[in-house]
């Protein structure tokens, strides 16, 4: 018998989450973004999944990129951390891969370098997220540099939203990059999936979601994935692999940090922080056991954790199925038990748990 945790991956979730995003972009064109090894879906298996419907996929790793090539993928790649050095930058014109710059001295070994085709570039500014981008002055070098060498044809601006899943929003933003792109007719890539589905005024020329592509909210506090249409793309499965019935005062897990003040049945579930559960989950966390909906209880172990039977008196070990998030129980939920976003549960889910596919 192999272990019974698995993730199941539903492609039609997928594209159902895709069209959504697809609706909320008008007429902008749509990277799916797929970076982190599709959040931790899987590259090749999200991207197959995607192939007939997206405009492009944008990611970070170069490797992915190459492999997608390799795959036959056509669309265009979006590099979103461009290169790193410019003994990359052949690389990127063998494989079609457009970079984005965000440094003067990376437009400089863009412009050096005679590649023997042109390549589309992206433009990153620094609107305030104050992570990477050129500022104003810099854009302007930037351009003028592009165009003396006269080495692309496609050239974008692109910045990043610090908050547009959160109160200081989009605005400040918004008409710090409007003053830099006064008087310029570049295509403009701005959202986010969060940006995408509260700001229209962001949507651009393309846009650029990712966590609403896999099912989850940008801003769960706000609005929850189910409000907005999506569906879980990925659902983190296992079973009971123990049920017992323990007395008052009795503890359970490393640590005692859980002690009960009734009689109760708990189970014990093949699932810990080993496959991607999140450590920090406290009692409480929520969880399903055979469809309903109850609690962990104690600290998560590396292979195993806990979870409250009481009121699923009906459960035994024999394979009951269980839910650790996606369908029926968003990965939102667990994620704001656990103090972290969705985002960081898919990509620590570990490479021992077997990804199985769905129609
Ligand atoms: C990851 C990323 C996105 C996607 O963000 P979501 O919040 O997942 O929609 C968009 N743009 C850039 C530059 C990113 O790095």
């Amino acid at each position: 018998m192999t272990r019974p945790i698995r993730a199941r991956f539903d492609s039609a979730a997928l594209r159902h989450n895709h069209a959504v995003a697809r609706h909320y972009a008008g007429s902008a064109r749509l990277w799916s973004v797929v970076k982190a090894n599709a959040y931790g879906h899987g590259l090749q298996r999200t991207v197959a999944a995607l192939a007939d419907v997206a405009d492009g996929f944008a990611l970070i790793e170069m490797e992915s990129a190459i492999a997608l090539r390799e795959t036959g993928l056509r669309q265009p790649i979006l590099m979103l951390e461009g290169f790193y050095a410019a003994d990359e930058l052949p690389t990127f014109a063998e494989n079609q891969l457009t970079p984005v710059l965000h440094r003067v001295d990376q437009v400089e070994d863009f412009c050096a370098l005679a590649l023997p085709v042109r390549v589309p570039v992206y433009l990153k500014l620094n609107t305030g997220m104050n992570r990477l981008g050129l500022n104003p002055y810099e854009l302007g070098r930037a351009l003028a540099m592009l165009a003396a060498a006269d080495v692309t044809d496609a050239i974008t601006l692109m910045t990043h939203f610090a908050d547009a899943d959160g109160d200081h929003g989009v605005a400040w933003q918004m008409a710090r990059l409007q003053e830099m792109c006064a008087g310029l007719t570049l295509p403009v890539s701005l959202a986010n999936s969060a940006a995408l589905l509260r700001f229209p005024e962001t949507r651009g020329d393309w846009v650029r979601p990712g966590i609403m592509l896999y099912g989850c909210s940008p801003f769960p506090d706000r609005q929850s994935a189910e409000e907005l249409g999506l569906k879980p793309v990925m659902t983190l499965e296992s079973e009971l692999i123990e049920v017992r019935d323990i007395a008052a005062g009795e503890h359970v897990g490393y640590g005692c940090s859980f002690t009960a003040d009734q009689p109760m049945r708990i189970g014990v579930v093949a699932c810990g922080y080993a496959d991607g559960y999140p450590r920090q989950a406290p009692t409480g966390t929520p969880v399903l056991v055979d469809g309903a909906r109850t609690r962990t209880l104690g600290r998560i172990s590396m292979d195993k954790l806990c979870v409250d039977l009481t009121d699923c008196p009906k459960v035994s070990h024999g394979g009951t199925p269980v839910t650790l998030w996606g369908e029926g129980l968003s990965a939102d939920e667990v994620a704001a038990a656990a103090g972290t976003v969705s985002y960081e549960l898919f990509c620590a889910l570990a490479a021992r748990v077997p990804v199985v596919e769905v129609e």
